[in-house]
């Protein structure tokens, strides 16, 4: 779990306060800013001190192991150590935070990391500021990069943030589709969750909670305010606490697969995937639906057209091997319910 959590409207402000006893000599905090706010006032805002350094993230595409690991080779022939890595964006950037700082410590490449518990060692100091509302990324014991090989996080105890700065006030303004589809993020993980095999009353009492924002949200409320923003912040985190002692599910599953090979961003590929999942989920599944039009938002189809049997082998590979997630979903006889085949009829229909 994440050690210190701050929030409220206007928290950002804190920032020197509560990195100040993290410094640690001469030694750098160095802060991962979204490539959004370049030329913004939020970068005059970061409260820099000594050879403290910017470095704005250029998420176009989400993280991968090679930007992580040049970036952590940056770092430690520019200043050796760093007192700490701050990610200040959405969930790109918090994840390229969190594995930047482990890969401070750790040797090799962030690529052998990808899986479960790989992580041996501490990172150096992290804490995450979220600007977008929706992944549960500031809350997560994962960090989920595009490796040579496959899209995984490194999963382990030593990924979540020491802080976190909650700040609803970062995340206004952001787009209407991005706040969406970010925001389905979360709607997506509660019913992963909540619908589960591993649901156990510590999740489910954090999902239905998130559950509940969501729905006041995106179904209850007649257009976005500042109110929208502090619930979403608030359910962000809850559903990323309901999932860290569960999982997802398919919707993960087969997006993962959508990213790997078409590099369809996260939130997006879940809704994508989520408006063909009756027969998994279909309360969930009318829900969402119900939220998409209230919100006037278009989701795209027709993206799998065209593509060849290697490209669909090559998603339904991805997929297949999130193994915890189709058996979080499916149970443990998943392989029976779940197959090669039955998963091409369902790319074919994104
Ligand atoms: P994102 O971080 O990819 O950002 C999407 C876009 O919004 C970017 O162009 C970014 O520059 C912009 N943006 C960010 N903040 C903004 C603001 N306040 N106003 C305007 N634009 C802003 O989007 P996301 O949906 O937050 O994160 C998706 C990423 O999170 C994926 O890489 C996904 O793999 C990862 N993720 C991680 C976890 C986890 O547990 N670690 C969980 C879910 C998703
Ligand atoms: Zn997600």
């Amino acid at each position: 779990m994440v050690s210190y959590v701050v929030y409220g409207r206007g928290s950002f402000n804190q920032l020197d306060e509560i990195l100040a006893p993290q410094r640690k000599g001469e030694a750098p905090m160095i802060f991962l800013v979204d490539h959004f706010f370049e030329g913004k006032e939020l970068p005059e805002r970061v409260p820099l001190r000594g050879k403290d350094k910017i470095i704005f993230a250029d998420v176009t595409y989400e993280p991968k192991t090679k930007q992580v690991d040049a970036l952590s080779q940056q770092l430690k022939n520019e200043f050796g150590t760093v007192s700490g890595i701050i990610g200040i964006g959405g969930g790109s950037v918090m994840d390229l935070a969190k594995a930047v700082s482990l890969m401070m410590t750790n040797p090799g490449s962030s690529a052998d990391y990808q899986g479960w518990d790989l992580v041996k060692v501490a990172g150096v100091y992290k804490a995450g500021i979220p600007t977008l509302s929706g992944t549960g990324a500031e809350v997560s014991r994962t960090t989920v990069l595009t490796g040579p090989t496959r899209k995984l996080g490194m999963n382990s105890d030593f990924t979540p943030f020491d802080q976190i700065v909650l700040d609803p006030e970062l995340t206004a303004n952001a787009p209407i589709n991005q706040r969406f589809y970010t925001g389905m993020d979360c709607y997506i993980h509660c019913i992963e969750s909540l619908q589960g095999t591993y649901i156990n009353e510590f999740s489910r009492s954090y999902g239905e909670k998130a559950l509940q924002l969501c729905q006041q949200i995106f179904l209850e409320k007649n257009s976005w305010d500042a109110d929208s923003d502090d619930k979403l912040m608030m359910a962000s985190y809850a559903g990323g606490m309901s999932i860290a002692y569960s999982q997802v599910g398919v919707a993960h599953a087969v997006s993962y697969g959508l990213s790997y090979l078409l590099g369809t961003k996260h939130g997006v590929g879940n809704c994508i995937v989520m408006n063909h999942l009756e027969q998994y989920y279909p309360d969930g599944v009318k829900e969402f639906k119900a939220m998409v039009e209230k919100n006037g938002v278009e989701i795209p189809a027709g993206i799998c057209k065209g593509l060849t049997d290697e490209q669909f082998d090559t998603m339904i590979n991805v997929s297949m091997g999130m193994k915890p997630l189709w058996e979080n979903a499916l149970g443990k006889d998943w392989e029976k319910k779940m197959t090669r085949e039955k998963l091409r009829v369902l790319y074919e229909k994104l």
